[in-house]
């Protein structure tokens, strides 16, 4: 047997345990023993029913009586008084229905949960069973230091005893499993070896191991992380790009003619892309800035500079309006420049369709603005030298590398622009050795937009201010995070808000908007929205990339507590964006019952700053629903936090090292294990 031998080999390993372990993707020795647990269970912190405190707790008890009811609409609530003899406890779960049988066989279990003050007593809430049988059978639980339980991921009769079975089985096997980093970082770091830490992750001795375990396995994802970043800007540097000349004579007249003075931000942002483009290796640079932070400035200073150079610029935004918007943008602030704008977009047919892809190809339109289009056609530049990203979350990896394509002999420079702002410490991990440029403060006289949360119970004054700013001339989005009425009504749908918002204003005219509309539909009805042809717009969460509606001056948010913090944000910035009419914006975040407020709705109405909120909503968290999942792969950290800066600095360095003992790096890159490929793709830009 090795690592790559059929889990079929393993004693008592039957067809029907091989077809369960399949379907979470188990199928050789190595798969599983890179199987890490779901969640510990520390025995350590074993409690009897009399000394039991508010917070996480586990302690053996049995059910006394049980009971379970329907509540409206399919949900069920079982509850159980629990018992260990002497004390008693109440505990309740939530659409479990199943734990009526297993808690009636009137057996002894281990429970596992939160006790807390829920509705109106303290209980415990949702608490996970295990039974004696299913723990280890080497030790005694009785509460020692030390005992640490792994539990595994339970699917489809996948039970976690089976697994953990398996593993025993095949627990001399882990001492093959390779190291994955280069023996002097693991000297360097003092870290145990990555067999030693992964036999100890499924079997924990004693919390000092347990805890050099997940420190080992921790650092290398950082590690990994970090490092793959750097492989990146170096396989970059390795590239050809295009030697754009900081063109300062060109520039300088732009700026003097807008409008309003540059603000500091915008001004190093152009001073670091100018001189990023006059490498002799592509830019891939990020310009993160919050809405209303002026990106699309700095993006035309980018685009006349290349222009100038003789080059041709291409403009993407993720949707039609964007374009549009981006295109007029542009043509207002660089046509008198004598520098030609194209626009292209599924809807540009036939003769004029043609025109552009001839002028194009003929090197007589400098910048061409659209949708993803742009990829999808055969469209041909002459010669096409920086490619700028409005948005850049919502393009895939692959459509990014086909725009690079229609480059014919070198790299074009690449532009990223978003307004997620993204944490100091995953800009290092992530993106470390790229090119970031940040747009800090918004430009001068813009007010922050007033931010309130609304209880459900007391929506007065909030109708009073929209009745008010619609009879003002302004207008209003509604967000609600469901489309059709379900099975809580708790949860605000577009269909059951809209009757509402009918009811509450009447003579107001109302638009709907949601992700299961054709996408020319929802065009049409933003434009339309845009056009003033209605006052509220009631939407699910489509509305939050970066369209502009000068003329909106107010956001209602419905369930603001089911948001993340980073959404919230993408949302409220919907409204006062400055340009419009000026005047005061409100944001109301409207609670989905009377409860307290969950703390990232109070940060988020006490600060406008995206950077602020971003750094909380990673405290508050975790990286994953932040970064991992709006990009095209997730970033899955298993052990690490990314935002664990102590750990980041030190892989940070260890890269270093290693990078400074090139004879170990070239090893270590002949063998780079392939969660770094992975991680590659992640940090990437194009
Ligand atoms: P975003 O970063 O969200 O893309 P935009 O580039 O669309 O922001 O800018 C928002 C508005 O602010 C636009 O109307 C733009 O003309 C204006 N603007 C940009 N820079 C400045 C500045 N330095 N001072 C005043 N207004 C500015
Ligand atoms: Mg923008």
């Amino acid at each position: 047997m090795n690592l790559n031998s059929s889990l079929g080999l393993v004693k008592g390993v039957g067809e029907k345990t091989l077809e369960k372990l399949e379907i979470v993707n188990l199928r050789t020795i190595g798969d599983i023993l890179e199987f890490f647990p779901r969640k510990y269970e520390d025995f350590a912190s074993l409690t009897s029913l009399s000394e039991i405190k508010p917070g996480k707790v586990l302690f053996k008890a049995y059910a006394e009586k049980v009971s379970m009811r329907r509540v409206r609409r399919g949900m069920t609530i079982t509850e159980a008084i629990l018992t260990d003899g002497k004390d008693k406890i109440k505990a309740i779960w939530f659409n479990q229905p199943y734990r009526v049988k297993q808690l009636q066989d009137e057996e002894e279990f281990f429970f596992s949960g939160k006790y807390e003050f829920n509705y109106n007593r303290y209980q415990i809430t949702n608490p996970s069973l295990m039974k004696r049988e299913e723990l280890p059978k080497n030790q005694n639980f009785s509460g020692k230091d030390g005992e640490i339980v792994p539990i595994y991921l339970q699917k489809k009769g996948l039970k976690t005893e089976t697994i953990r079975k398996i593993l025993a089985e095949l627990k001399p096997m882990m001492k093959i499993l390779p190291e994955t980093l280069p023996e002097i970082i693991v000297r360097k770091e003092k870290l145990i070896s990555r067999a030693q830490a992964i036999e100890w992750v499924h079997f924990p001795g004693s919390a000092e191991e347990f805890n050099l375990a997940l420190e080992r396995l921790a650092f290398d994802e950082i590690f990994e992380l970090i490092l793959a970043a750097k492989l990146n800007k170096i396989e970059n540097e390795q590239l050809h790009g295009y030697n754009i000349e900081p063109k300062i004579q060109d520039v300088r007249q732009f700026v003097e003619k807008l409008p309003f003075d540059l603000t500091q931000s915008q001004r190093l942002a152009s001073w670091e892309i100018m001189q990023n483009m006059s490498q002799d290796f592509p830019m891939n640079r990020l310009l993160q800035g919050d809405v209303g932070s002026g990106k699309t400035t700095v993006a035309a200073i980018a685009a006349l500079n290349a222009v100038k150079n003789g080059y041709q610029v291409a403009v993407f935004a993720p949707t039609e309006i964007l374009a549009q918007q981006l295109a007029e943008n542009f043509s207002k602030t660089l046509a008198w420049c004598g520098i030609s704008i194209g626009f292209l977009s599924g809807k540009v047919k036939g003769k004029a369709r043609k025109t552009l892809f001839e002028n194009l190809k003929n090197g007589n339109l400098d910048i061409l603005v659209g949708t993803s289009a742009i990829i999808q056609e055969k469209v041909e530049f002459s010669n096409l030298g920086l490619v700028i990203i409005d948005e850049q979350h919502r393009f895939g990896v692959a459509q990014r590398q086909k725009i690079l394509e229609k480059s014919h002999q070198k790299m074009p420079h690449l532009l990223a622009m978003t307004a997620t702002p993204i944490p100091r410490s995953l800009q290092l991990t992530l993106f470390g050795d790229l090119g970031i440029s940040i747009l800090k403060e918004k430009p001068e006289g813009r007010k922050p937009v007033q931010t309130e949360i609304i209880s459900p119970a007391s929506r007065a004054p909030m109708n009073a201010r929209i009745r008010a700013e619609v009879l003002n001339g302004r207008q209003v989005f509604v967000i609600v995070p469901a489309i059709q009425e379900g099975k809580n009504e708790e949860i605000k749908s577009v269909e059951a808000e809209f009757k509402r918002l009918k009811r509450d204003f009447k003579e107001f005219r109302i638009l709907q908007l949601h992700g299961k509309k054709k996408s020319e539909e929802k065009e049409q009805i933003m434009a339309d929205f845009l056009a003033k042809k209605a006052d509220i717009l009631l939407s699910t969460t489509v509305i939050e990339v970066g369209i502009n509606v000068p003329n909106a001056s107010v956001i209602v948010i419905e369930n603001a507590d089911r948001f993340g913090l980073a959404q919230l944000h993408q949302l409220r910035g919907r409204v006062g964006r400055g340009g419009g009419g000026g005047g005061d914006a409100f944001c109301y975040l409207v609670m989905s019952s009377n409860a307290k407020p969950p703390q990232r709705l109070q940060e988020i109405s006490k600060t406008n700053d995206g950077f602020i909120l971003a750094e909380k909503d990673l405290e508050l968290r975790g990286a994953g629903e932040i970064y991992g999942k709006s990009q095209s792969g997730e970033i899955n950290l298993e052990f690490a936090s990314i935002g664990d800066t102590k750990m980041i600095s030190r892989a940070q360095s260890a890269v270093d090292f290693l990078f400074e003992n090139q004879k170990d790096w070239q090893e270590y890159l002949r063998e780079k294990p392939k969660s770094l490929e992975k991680y590659q793709r992640l940090t990437l830009l194009n």
